[in-house]
């Protein structure tokens, strides 16, 4: 069976290079009826906060990736980390060193003399026939694996493929600090070993720490995980993402508008592909993704694309779902009786929700202002009684407003009639009825609003003569 997990550590919001990570996780064990679990490491008590908890179980709830079982915290589990520290000592596996931070300062200074690389000098590290010195008083000692110190340790990274890192670049790093709380790639260990991990995927700013953790994993003399090591995202110009980039809290992504959907599907793309297939539904991706195609080298992030994908994903929303997420936004659709008209216009052109949420009120409230520069082209000398004559014509056939063709039918032959070219009239409705001059159909605008309104916001319009005070 297959199991992935998620394991942020709580500093700051979940990111999106997090956010991908954790979906990949999540596919790989769905897609294979496999267990995918969370797990706080919030072990590093000055820097975790519950703030950033809460956003990161806050954008998993919105972006709907479930998790199985209980939220693990490395914070409750310290008793277990010390119960394997004991485990290391007891096999020999791991050992007390007493070497005070005087001694190590003075260590790691001859080492940088010498341009040696820092490591420690084995002065604690017990070997068969050597004899240790005396245990110095008043040193609480620090607790350190016994690492190879000749060979190599390799593994094959799902991505990267064969990896081989030197046993000098472990060295006997330190398992337990002096205070007995256990360091990070002991306590990651500790956990992927207990929660049956079979398949660690993670950034590859962790590629160093995988070496160490193996090490950990063969002094238990358990079989490791496989890894799969992401590249990173970073920005078009190939450096690392910023915020300006779109390197934001995941929620910042709701608040402009996104759909969740749309994330993760720009989300599996930024490291993955499946030949030219852009648009992947959740069930594509559970049917197609596989960490072995996650791409070696790192991804670009591209904020035109994330929008041109939402708004794939805003055009094919039911009008239900968008009603509920402009609830967000403020706006409340459910009780508007043309609801669905204005939706099916509108979520034709937003490329997001806020987008979706101006595109409707333009249309559904009336104009506060027009706009003057579209006023000062488009308002003629004889605007107003070309209004005045189609509003008549409207209003003798208001049944007409039942739908868009028949409102075709009566204005094309009226427009022919008169002579006219469209912007003569076309303009000047567009101003009257939502203020500017960029709104999609006429037609559109008018079977929404229906005649009253229509005829109220002409009427309106012609009073003020398209001015503003
Ligand atoms: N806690 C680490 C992080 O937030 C992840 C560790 C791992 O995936 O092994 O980057």
């Amino acid at each position: 069976m297959v199991v992935t997990r998620f394991a942020p550590s709580p500093t700051g919001y979940l990111h999106i290079g997090g956010l991908r990570t954790a979906l990949y996780s999540y596919l790989w064990a769905r897609r294979n009826g496999g267990v995918f679990r969370l797990r706080i490491e919030d072990t590093d008590l000055e820097r975790n906060s519950q703030e950033a908890l809460n956003a990161i179980i806050e954008a998993f709830n919105w972006v709907g990736l479930s998790y199985d079982g209980e939220v693990e915290y490395q914070s409750k589990r310290t008793e277990i980390y010390k119960e394997y520290i004991n485990k290391l000592l007891e096999s020999g596996n791991a050992y007390k060193c007493y070497m005070s931070k005087e001694e190590l300062d003075e260590l790691r200074a001859k080492q940088e003399v010498a341009k040696q690389t820092p490591r420690y000098d084995g002065t604690w590290r017990p070997e068969d026939g050597k004899t240790l010195a005396e245990i110095p008083a008043g040193i609480e000692p620090v607790i350190r694996i016994k690492a190879p110190t000749t060979g190599t340790i390799e593994f094959v990274d799902g991505v990267k493929g064969d990896m081989k890192f030197d046993a000098s670049f472990v060295d006997d790093f330190v398992i337990a600090r002096s205070n007995g709380m256990p360091t990070y790639n002991f306590v990651v260990t500790i956990d992927d070993m207990l929660m049956n991990m079979t398949d660690v995927i993670r950034g590859d700013d962790h590629l160093s720490n995988t070496p160490k953790q193996i090490v950990i994993y063969n002094a238990l003399g358990v079989k490791h995980p496989n890894f799969y090591h992401v590249p990173m995202i970073n920005n078009p110009e190939g450096k690392k993402l910023s915020k300006r980039d779109g390197a934001m809290d995941v929620m910042d992504y709701k608040r402009e508008g996104y759909l969740p959907e749309a994330l993760l599907n720009f989300l599996v793309r930024l490291g993955w592909s499946n030949k030219d297939q852009e648009i992947f539904s959740m069930e594509d991706m559970l049917n197609l993704f596989d960490p072995k195609n996650i791409n070696k080298s790192a991804s670009a992030y591209n904020a035109e694309k994330l929008l041109w994908l939402n708004s794939e994903y805003i055009k094919n929303s039911s009008n239900n779902r968008l009603i509920e997420e402009l609830k967000f936004f403020d706006l409340d659709l459910s009780d508007y009786s043309k609801k669905e008209e204005v939706l099916n216009l509108s979520k034709q052109r937003a490329n997001t929700v806020v987008e979706l949420k101006k595109s409707i009120e333009d249309i559904i409230n009336a104009p506060e202002s027009y706009d003057e520069s579209g006023v000062n082209k488009f308002i003629k000398e004889d605007s107003a009684d070309i209004l005045k004559e189609y509003l008549e014509l409207l209003r003798n056939n208001q049944d007409k407003f039942s739908n868009i063709e028949d409102l075709e039918n009566i204005t094309k032959p009226f427009i022919s009639e008169k002579g006219l070219k469209f912007p003569q009239i076309f303009q000047p409705i567009r101003i009257s009825l939502t203020g500017g001059t960029q709104a999609p159909s006429v037609y559109d605008i008018l079977f929404i609003l229906g005649f009253d309104e229509v005829e109220r916001r002409i009427i309106l319009a012609l009073e003020k003569n398209f001015k503003n005070s």
